[in-house]
């Protein structure tokens, strides 16, 4: 789900986006309500009619996955873990929860709560189409419909294949329990790719049945659910071969403060080149005021070294992401991948110690994988 999404604007502080795929799925469904099954039920509605209708019915239909990702979040950051997007896309919606939750009471209830949501939708359109049955009516169309999918949704998000929101309660159980996040992380995701395993078989199956679109898409959700809950196996196990490392173990403490008035070609032949040092503090006034990198003196041409100042080229101190040295590795991984970015500054009050980057630490990650340290 990375690259390609469309902005929407925010809801309550958290950024929706809608990603290409979203559009596949948004007129599939729109064509097999308005081309199939509204004129299979209203035989009698104008041709125009089922359009219309088919797409309100959508769009109505995509905002209840919004509302189910919504509560998701309100109580993600009400139990104080930050969610920055909800993404929806072709298998649905994804709130980009930055941590893993807290407790697993925290977990629990940020579980239940989308499913939950998607309950109390389909009781809200069950109402309306009570009051409004026998009329044939549009409402009774969209109300009928609507409250089936969300029924629909609940029930499937509650399947206890992480990261399906059932395999969440799950795993909030067995954390609950075994008060170990680890563990229980494993054996979810254990149990999800099972899970996952099953929908494969099951749309191959119905392939094999000669339900080649049915069993396509099934297929197809398994794969995506296999996927989930390996890369959330993979990122545990790196977390555990993080685990009690700190940033000054890789940090890159030799930073030369340089002058404010240097110029970028000084820089890259005086003492860039010569020492392969990548950490070039600007220093005015005594005090730092922003950090030269090797990705920042790549932007300016080449010929205009000679003319450029390198507080020009500087990344300004507000702006430098920084980290504390005694901050866990596992942390930093996290913060590189969901801020992507490729360093963080080490500063401790108000002393820059040096750098992390993002190269050193894949490195020190591959070089312990190797050792099997
Ligand atoms: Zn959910």
């Amino acid at each position: 789900m990375t690259g390609n999404t469309l902005r929407l604007g925010r809801i309550l502080g958290i950024e929706i986006k809608l990603d290409y795929s979203w559009f596949v799925i948004f007129v599939l469904v729109t064509w097999s309500l308005a081309g199939q099954l509204f004129p299979g039920s209203y035989p009698a509605w104008p041709r125009m009619a089922y359009w219309v209708v088919g797409l309100i019915t959508a769009l109505l239909f995509f905002g209840s996955v919004l509302a189910h990702e919504l509560a998701h979040s309100l109580v993600s950051q009400r139990y104080g873990v930050p969610v920055t997007d909800i993404t929806l896309f072709i298998f649905g919606g994804a709130a980009h929860i930055s941590e893993e939750p807290k407790t697993a009471r925290g977990e629990l209830v940020m579980a239940l709560a989308g499913p939950l949501t998607s309950l109390l939708l389909a009781g809200l359109f069950g109402v309306l189409w009570f009051v409004t049955r026998g009329t044939g009516s549009y409402l009774y169309a969209v109300a009928s419909w609507l409250a089936g999918i969300n029924l629909s949704l609940a029930v499937f998000n509650l399947i206890p294949g992480f990261p399906l929101d059932g395999g969440r309660v799950f795993r909030a159980i067995v954390w609950a329990i075994s008060g170990n996040l680890r563990l229980a992380t494993r054996i979810a995701t254990g149990l999800g790719r099972l899970v996952a395993f099953g929908f494969i078989m099951a749309g191959v199956g119905q392939i094999f049945a000669g339900n080649l679109a049915n069993g396509l898409w099934i297929a197809f959700i398994g794969w995506f659910l296999e996927n989930a809950s390996a890369s959330t196996y993979r990122r545990l196990a790196l977390h555990d071969m993080l685990a009690g490392h700190k940033v000054s173990e890789i940090m890159t403490a030799e930073c030369a403060h340089i002058p404010a008035d240097l110029m970028v070609d000084a820089l890259v032949n005086d003492l860039l080149l010569p020492t392969g040092r990548r950490c070039f503090p600007v220093e005015d006034g005594g005090r730092v005021q922003g950090l030269v990198t090797v990705h920042r003196i790549q932007q300016v041409p080449r010929e205009q070294w000679p003319r450029t100042r390198v507080d020009q080229i500087m990344i300004p101190r507000d702006q430098l992401k920084t980290v504390q040295p005694d901050e866990e590795l596992s942390t930093v991984l996290d913060r590189m991948t969901g801020e992507d970015v490729n360093q963080l500054i080490v500063v401790q009050g108000d002393d820059l110690l040096g750098l992390v980057a993002r190269d050193r630490l894949l490195n020190y990650i591959q070089m312990r994988g190797e050792l099997g340290v």
